[in-house]
């Protein structure tokens, strides 16, 4: 399981009416005036299409030792080695249309500087950013805006090669339109783009292949066609596995020179034998040991880099079961463990303190370990659009057996943080002081809100004797419940003095900026991840706007959040933290009082009456007020680059990190080191 971000909805909108203009074949006057190129913020990378590319860093590289360093450089080389799987899983074409896209960008001699070369720039740096011409989240083609003929232009003044199929490809208006096509009545196998599946190969017959090899009785299924295309041979289905000697065999055995590189600096026998185990898996293609290599990594939780690397994740196909290539490289996030092992050890002081009623208190209550981890590469599925957590392994039979491990990636999220800069911030705030203390103190409150959140809001509370689990009692609104419960945990004590004795924060303007940016957000801003008219479906918006308008209602006859329109424009000043506080205080008690209850009525009407129904003039001016603000509905990264520093005898010594100033020259980089098929 991944966990992403949502993309911004008004943006993407109006991305996908810009793609379409390619529909109609050659563009008029107008529209090529249109074009704009997208001018990156001082936090971004670069900006192109609906996207937006960052960097992330690595703090604390030279707390790890030489080993450890080399741990993370061969780890990394060993996902990056796989690079060009996933084009090739994602369509068949993908990989031929690359290389001429790098091609014409090494060689091209002609004029850069017309629109026509501005939309072929961006064209193609959305290929890279999609591995592939279909966008990367949603699964459609991506339409060129430039003529075909200045393709072939491009093509001949740069000596690159293409076929007529791949052309056909990119230019066609009616094949391969999407990716992955999950619409009702159509044979999604047929009509999806990807190339987990042969020539002819129809929805039917992979049903019924698996159909009949699957044993329903298993209790430790394998992930049945995971890691293989399946294609049609002499009228037969046949798996047409992904290992060394088979199909993407020339990947795989850089993959695996690389692990075995990883294996000689292990950081303790548990993860050398893990990575042994992957070594076998690459070199057999045999699934079953793909669940041992799972079990073992697991269980191999001592050191401080752990990777993923893999086929893993079947997002990208329309019946579930192939897997994209993905690799994340990750470090300890040595200040973020602290701090949370500092919360976790005083558990049972937040539960004892908390406004829960007595008897939905633990009496040995224990703080969730939850890990935040450091991204040092990726890979794959998961670059350069990322996950901002990971949850496997994704078989169900290991996760009841051997449990699973569970990652924030905390360096992405904190760049995140920062890309947008402060222009939603400087719209949507009420006043000088609340910008202030948010540019000042609104990272650090994040971050206690979401430690707070995961080891003690998850952790609290008891469930009253013979009363079921709340995906049996509160059943469709358990998750946004649960969501809210340990959101009000965190907001609860954000402002308690505990948190300063403790050490770890300064003072209580931590909490009043994580106050005002709750309320803000929970009121207004998260309303740009929605299209106009809808309702909000997911479970933490809807736990977030249940919250701050619950507290608005409650505190409204004390006006302790006020709603002030000025010029037009909505804004909700705080005016007294302290009842604030106690109002979150209190719907926690009562959130608890359901879940420990199981009490399907008022749980639901908390959810149906403050989460779910969107203020709609509300919204409109929100997006209205974005609008200008040029907000990139999707982000993605680049990649440190780590370099390893040799001696005379070739030995390493030491591994330096540079960080890349260029998107393109990261993608023509990869190119030339790790084109393998
Ligand atoms: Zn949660």
């Amino acid at each position: 399981m991944k966990y992403t971000l949502i993309p911004v909805a008004l943006m993407a909108a109006i991305s996908l009416s810009l793609g379409s203009c390619g529909n109609k074949g050659k563009l008029n006057t107008d529209e090529m005036v249109a074009f704009e190129r997208k001018v990156p913020n001082e936090n971004q990378i670069d900006r192109f299409g609906d996207v937006q590319v960052l960097g992330y860093e690595i703090a604390d590289w030279d707390k790890l030792s030489l080993n450890q360093k080399k741990l993370v450089y061969f780890l990394s080389q060993a996902g990056l080695a796989g690079r060009d799987i996933i084009y090739d899983q994602n369509f068949v074409y993908n990989l031929e249309i690359r290389k001429a896209l790098e091609s014409i960008y090494e060689n091209y001699k002609g004029n850069r500087e017309t629109t026509e070369w501005y939309m072929f720039d961006e064209y193609a740096k959305r290929v890279f950013f999609s591995n592939g011409i279909h966008h990367h989240y949603g699964m459609d083609k991506i339409m060129p805006l430039f003529s075909q003929e200045y393709f072939a232009t491009l093509l001949k003044e740069s000596n690159a090669k293409l076929s007529d199929a791949a052309i056909e490809a990119i230019f066609s208006t009616d094949k391969y339109m999407k990716r992955k096509v999950k619409d009702a009545g159509v044979d999604i196998i047929v009509a999806s783009a990807n190339n987990f599946y042969g020539e002819g190969v129809t929805q039917k017959m992979v049903e019924e292949f698996y159909a009949e090899m699957i044993d329903k009785s298993d209790p430790r299924p394998i992930e049945y066609g995971l890691n293989s295309t399946l294609i049609l041979k002499d009228g037969k289905l046949y798996e047409d596995v992904w290992k060394s000697g088979g199909r993407y065999g020339a990947a795989i055995d850089q993959i695996i020179y690389w692990l075995e590189q990883a294996v000689t600096v292990a950081e303790n026998a548990k993860q050398g034998a893990a990575l042994k185990k992957l070594i076998e898996y690459y070199k057999t293609g045999d699934l079953k040991i793909w669940d041992e290599y799972n079990v073992l990594w697991v269980q191999a939780t001592e050191g401080d880099i752990d990777y993923i690397n893999g086929f893993i994740e079947v997002y990208g196909d329309a019946l579930g079961k192939r897997a994209s290539f993905e690799s994340i490289v990750q470090i300890t996030d040595f200040e973020a463990s602290a701090q949370m092992k500092k919360l976790a050890d005083n558990a049972q002081w937040f539960e004892d303190n908390s406004t829960i009623l007595p008897e939905h208190k633990k009496k040995n209550v224990k703080g969730v370990s939850y890990k935040v981890v450091q991204v040092a590469s990726e890979s794959g599925d998961a670059s350069p659009s990322t996950p901002i957590g990971v949850n496997l392994p994704n078989n169900n039979w290991i996760r009841e057996e051997h449990g699973s491990k569970s990652v924030s990636l905390g360096n992405i999220i904190a760049s995140y943080d920062k890309a947008g800069g402060s222009g939603m911030l400087t719209e949507f705030a009420h006043d000088e002081e609340e910008i202030a203390r948010v540019k000042e103190f609104g990272s650090l409150a994040g971050k206690m809100h979401t430690s707070l959140h995961e080891v003690i809001g998850h952790a609290s509370g008891l469930i009253n004797k013979g009363v079921g689990q709340p995906s049996e009692t509160l059943k469709n609104y358990a998750s946004t419940l649960e969501e809210a419960r340990a959101d009000l945990v965190a907001l609860y004590f954000i402002m308690d003095p505990k948190l300063i004795e403790l050490g770890l924060l300064p003072s209580d303007e931590v909490g009043k900026a994580e106050y005002d940016t709750y309320i803000r957000n929970g009121l207004m801003t998260q309303l740009v991840r929605i299209e106009l008219g809808k309702n909000i479906e997911e479970e933490h918006m809807q736990n977030r706007q249940l919250v701050a308008a619950w507290v608005m209602e409650k505190g409204a006859s004390e006006n302790v959040i006020e709603k002030v329109v000025r010029d037009g424009k909505t804004y909700f000043n705080i005016n007294d933290y302290t009842k604030l506080r106690m109002l979150f205080g209190e719907l926690l008690k009562e959130i608890q009082r359901i879940k420990s209850e199981g009490d399907f009525e008022a749980g639901k009407a908390l959810v149906e009456n403050y989460g779910v129904k969107v203020d709609q003039d509300l919204h409109k001016e929100v997006l209205e007020r974005v609008k200008p603000l040029d907000i990139a509905p999707y982000s993605g990264f680049v990649n440190p680059v780590l370099v390893p520093v040799k001696n005379d005898a070739g030995e390493i010594i030491d591994i330096k990190i540079e960080y890349p100033k260029s998107f393109i020259e990261q993608m023509l980089d990869y190119g030339k080191k790790y084109s393998f098929l």
